[in-house]
């Protein structure tokens, strides 16, 4: 009696002819995550069977599923013969010792001579004589044995459906660039977005030495995690150093994280042209903090020339962000307390809601293009 784990996918029935591609994109991505452990994936009538793995690696490969957008449940299976026998054997197996229970079977061998409902009585019934604890509830179960009569001549006999991390297969919706910061939202948007299928790569920007080299480990460590949904990605590291320098010397420092944000956003503009992205990721969250607003976001969306900015977050709270970044495991590298760049020669009275004409006078003070060259000189590519 062998285990198999069976994976059910979530919205790629809606996606008519492109159905075939989305399939082979999301059975290489579950490839990628099981890479290194023994196992055998086989499409299976509108679902895929993980089969030939060794049972003591059965948790570890769970692990990596939940991290597979596309995956709506999964069971763990007894696979066996359709020899009624063989099917209790099984169903006695996954059997709780005592409670109340159903039998549901579902029968694709229409040839079966027994029809589902008088398999799922028999083999009900021959549970409630093999132990007195069980009796039957068809109405509220405590628990539900399920048989699955395949094609094939197998029957694939589970009692438990677990939830997958659902969304669409990473590779199906485009690339994008995500703005991530050593905080905690960030992280937060760009599994959101991966969630819907897009590849991500990461831009960081750091003001070292005015932050430090952990400050910069901490992000790896952020992306690390975050490319066990997105099957990997690409971090480009720029330094800001110079940029905030000329900042703070040359212009009135409450517009600092202003100004700030729309160089980000231009330097992340010109890497996306270099990475093939099609779009800008961030963690903002309106009104989170003062440089939240929706005049803060005009400012810095207004250097970008016509790239869509995705802000999955901007309508969460607080809470509901901590909330999803334990989920996802970034919370506890997102609050180790390193600086982020942002922090560095903060104003104590940042501009909440910049005009235009202010942003622009004061950016007049600067050599922006050189600026940028510059920065971009510093570019850092890691491969994660
Ligand atoms: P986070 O928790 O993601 O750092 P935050 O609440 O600290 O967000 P801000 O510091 O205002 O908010 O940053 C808003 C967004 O700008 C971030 O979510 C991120 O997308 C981007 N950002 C901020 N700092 C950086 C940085 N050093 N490198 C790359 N992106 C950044
Ligand atoms: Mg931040």
């Amino acid at each position: 009696m062998e285990k198999v784990i069976i994976i059910r996918y979530s919205e790629l029935h809606l996606k008519g002819k492109n159905r075939g591609w989305f399939e082979r994109v999301f059975a290489v991505n579950m490839e990628k995550s099981l890479k290194g452990i023994k196992h055998e994936i086989h499409r299976h009538s509108g679902r895929y069977l993980i089969e030939n793995f060794d049972e003591s690696d059965i948790q570890l490969i769970c692990d990596k599923l939940k991290k597979v957008f596309g995956i709506h449940s999964y069971s763990v299976a007894l696979k066996v013969s359709t020899d009624m026998e063989e099917m209790f054997n099984a169903a006695e197996k996954v059997s709780f010792k005592e409670g109340s229970f159903k039998v549901e079977t579902h029968r694709a061998d229409k040839s079966f001579p027994l029809n589902s409902m008088q398999i799922s009585a028999e083999i009900g019934g021959k549970l409630l004589d093999a132990n007195e604890k069980l009796k039957v509830d068809v109405h509220n179960p405590q628990f539900i044995i399920n048989i699955d009569l395949r094609e094939n001549g197998t029957a694939l006999v589970f009692n438990e459906f677990f939830k997958g991390a659902g969304g669409m297969p990473v590779g199906t919706s485009g690339k994008g660039l995500l703005l991530i910061s050593g905080g905690i939202d960030s992280p937060v948007a760009g599994y959101m977005i991966a969630k819907r299928g897009m590849v991500l790569d990461g831009i960081h920007f750091h003001s070292y030495p005015y932050t430090n080299m952990q400050a910069k480990e901490k992000v790896i460590e952020l992306a690390k995690t975050l490319s066990a949904y997105t099957c990997g990605m690409n971090l480009h590291i720029v330094s800001v150093t110079h940029i905030q320098e000329e900042i703070h010397k040359k212009c009135n420092g409450d517009f600092m994280v202003t100004l700030l944000r729309r160089f980000m956003m231009r330097l992340a503009e010109k890497v996306v042209e270099k990475c093939g992205a099609q779009c800008l990721i961030t963690g903002e969250s309106l009104a989170q903090v003062a440089s939240q607003t929706v005049e803060g976001m005009t400012s810095s969306n207004s250097v970008i020339k016509c790239l869509p900015v995705l802000r999955p977050l901007c309508g969460f709270d607080k809470d509901e962000i901590i909330e999803r970044s334990r989920l996802i495991g970034t919370y506890e590298i997102s609050i180790q307390p390193y600086e982020d760049c942002c922090t560095v020669f903060l104003p104590k009275h940042p501009v909440t809601r910049p005009k235009m004409a202010e942003v622009l006078a004061e950016e007049a003070k600067l050599d922006v293009d050189n600026l940028l060259n510059e920065a971009l000189s510093t570019l850092e590519i890691i491969k994660i």
